[in-house]
């Protein structure tokens, strides 16, 4: 009897590792997980969202392996689903994340976010005297480089650049 027990596929420490992989993704019933994150990433990505700011449970996992990125960060936030505005601004800091929607414990949706080739509102333009810096006007740029990321003001045509990002 012991013998069976030991061979049975779920005594089998691959198959026990393989569950809890699964487990790390689909453990909450509704919402939205963000995956691939990178590490330095994470708590960016919780600001920009207003994570902090709200009463849904959420779960942070970061520094976790990762055989894409060797390291990287993921946030669980249950009965949440995000904003296509919201998805931009994830993808401008977290341009390797996997978005992933969850509804009753199923995987609905998993794709990786995509920079789009204009950014409206959500990000300041970098020139004090633009006229979005002093009207109620929204910002709009062209993004001229997704990879080294550098936003082209649609209005004053200054850069603003990745480092210098300010989310509005
Ligand atoms: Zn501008």
């Amino acid at each position: 009897m012991a013998k069976q027990n030991i061979h049975h596929p779920k005594n089998n420490p691959k198959n026990i590792r393989q569950d809890r992989r699964e487990l790390k993704v689909s453990a909450i019933e509704n919402g939205t997980v963000i995956d691939h994150i990178p590490p330095l990433s994470v708590f960016q990505v919780i600001r920009i969202l207003n994570l902090d700011n709200i009463t849904n449970q959420i779960m942070i996992g970061t520094n976790l392996d990762s055989q894409k990125l060797g390291k990287k960060g993921i946030i669980k936030v249950s009965n949440k689903y995000f904003e296509s505005e919201e998805i931009n601004k994830i993808a401008l800091v977290a341009p390797t994340a996997t978005l992933i929607v969850i509804k009753d414990y199923t995987v609905v949706y998993k794709a990786k976010v995509e920079i789009p080739d204009k950014i409206k509102k959500i990000v300041k333009c970098i020139n004090p005297n633009c006229i979005t810096n002093h009207e109620n006007i929204p910002t709009n740029f062209s993004v001229i480089d997704k990879e080294d990321l550098r936003l082209l003001c649609h209005y004053c045509e200054k850069v603003t650049k990745k480092e210098v990002i300010n989310f509005i």
